[in-house]
């Protein structure tokens, strides 16, 4: 239709999951839900609430939970509604019509996206060779020559699971005149946690989610981390009321799991790191070395992989184009559904 903004004509939904599964390897969820480790007071607590009304617009009492978590002060930080809402915020927030977002390929779709539906631009910085290793040099250079407003680092970067090293991404922040955002939604799994760079640097934002270590996907609470003066503005630009009651409450409480939740984050970091040594025994699978909860396989066998594993009801991640055209993205399951994963895998390849 003619009235559409040229964004919004050729636009793809985010592609999500929609037929039914009997094992998810999909979506780097967390397989185990923390939620049935609350008593039934704590239950209670939160289904008992002002539902009536309104919630606080502010997110005051969950601040101070994830603040004490992540080590900042609570008015160091944005509620998004998921950390999805805080991506596209963020582009809202720092980009006039056409300015540059640049990322590192492949990684997560949705930094592209925050630059489209914010009448920017995006430009993927490709990595040098088949290890997909993101580049800090090439990185700071198409940065400065674009003259870059924003910067996404994913890390450890979906979907190859890679680890960053900090030296580079503190050079890239100091050899920019970019705002530079690390999207930590698998830092957990790493045992990293870069949110003291929020008080250090004042064009640096840490995204954080619930969705991945805390298994609260389906709550859709995310964390942006930055100096004060970015937060204030990220916390006028959110939609008002933007993160509900219930996942408010909800949140706070998952928080007091955290020593859970890091038992947990080990054990799937362990199963994706099985899962790959597993795969890397079959001739004609290269594995990505992984420090998250998924790992990433390259096959020219990835169409019979994928449908074979589709027709035992295990849906895991393919890419129709572009780079990872031969890749498939498996996340760590139990270990009983990463071992059915396994099986069919071995089925199809021997
Ligand atoms: N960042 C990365 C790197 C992700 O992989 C995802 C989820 N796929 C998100 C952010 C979004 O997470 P959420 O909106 O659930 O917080």
């Amino acid at each position: 239709m003619k009235y559409f903004r040229e964004a919004y004509k050729n636009y793809s939904a985010y592609e999500t999951a929609d037929d039914v599964y009997d094992i998810y390897l999909y979506a780097n969820e967390n397989p185990i839900n923390l939620f049935i480790t609350l008593t039934d007071d704590e239950k209670d607590d939160i289904l008992f609430l002002d539902y009536n009304r309104y919630p606080d617009s502010d997110c005051r009492s969950l601040k101070e939970a994830y603040a004490d978590y992540a080590g900042v002060l609570p008015e160091n930080i944005t509620v998004g509604n998921g950390s999805d809402e805080l991506i596209r915020v963020i582009g809202d927030v720092f980009l006039e019509n056409g300015e540059y977002v640049i990322s590192h390929e492949p990684t997560f779709s949705m930094y592209a996206r925050c630059a489209e539906v914010a009448r920017g631009n995006y430009y993927g910085v490709m990595p040098r060779d088949d290890s997909l290793r993101a580049n800090a040099d090439d990185i700071i250079a198409k940065a400065n020559e674009l003259k870059a407003k924003l910067i996404f680092i994913c890390n450890p970067n979906n979907p190859t699971g890679e680890l960053w090293d900090e030296e580079d991404i503190i050079k890239i922040i100091k050899n920019t005149d970019s705002v530079v955002v690390i999207d930590e939604a698998y830092g957990e799994f790493a045992g990293i946690n870069s949110a003291y760079l929020a008080n250090e640097y004042n064009n640096v934002i840490i995204l954080k989610t619930l969705s991945k270590a805390f298994a609260m996907a389906g709550m859709r609470v995310g964390f942006a981390i930055a100096s004060k003066e970015i937060s204030d503005v990220l916390n006028m630009a959110v939609d008002t009321y933007n993160v509900n009651t219930f996942s408010q409450a909800a949140a706070k409480l998952m928080l007091t799991r955290k020593d859970k939740m890091r038992i947990i984050a080990k054990d799937l970091a362990a199963e994706a790191k099985r899962l790959g040594e597993e795969l890397a025994k079959f001739d004609g699978i290269t594995v990505y070395p992984t420090v998250t909860n998924f790992v990433l396989i390259k096959t020219d066998k990835n169409k019979e992989i994928y449908e074979a594993l589709k027709k035992s009801g295990i849906l895991v991640r393919g890419y129709s184009k572009g780079l990872l055209s031969d890749y498939l993205r498996i996340s760590a399951g139990t270990r009983s559904e990463n071992d059915s994963f396994l099986k069919v895998v071995s089925e199809v390849m021997s």
